[in-house]
């Protein structure tokens, strides 16, 4: 698609690694499919996708954990 960013990028799709911050938590994922504008650089990912990271961060907080790094998975 193209990037609504810079709007001039086409993004292509490839994993790439998220780090989302939950008050003292910190989780690190790994290979998270998305798509990366060629231009800025730019990141996007599906709401199925955003979805996923959420769920699994505030697990992730919920268990106490203060810095994670995993591979992302999800049941697709
Ligand atoms: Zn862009």
């Amino acid at each position: 698609m193209k990037c609504p960013i810079c709007k001039h990028g086409q993004t292509q799709p490839d994993t790439v690694t998220v780090t989302l911050v939950r008050g003292g938590s910190t989780i690190v994922f790994r290979h998270v499919p998305g798509e990366v504008c060629e231009n800025c650089g730019e990141t996007y990912h599906s709401a199925e996708i955003t979805e996923a990271l959420l769920v699994q961060a505030e697990a992730a907080v919920a268990q106490g954990v203060e810095i994670d790094v995993r591979r992302f998975a999800v049941a697709a």
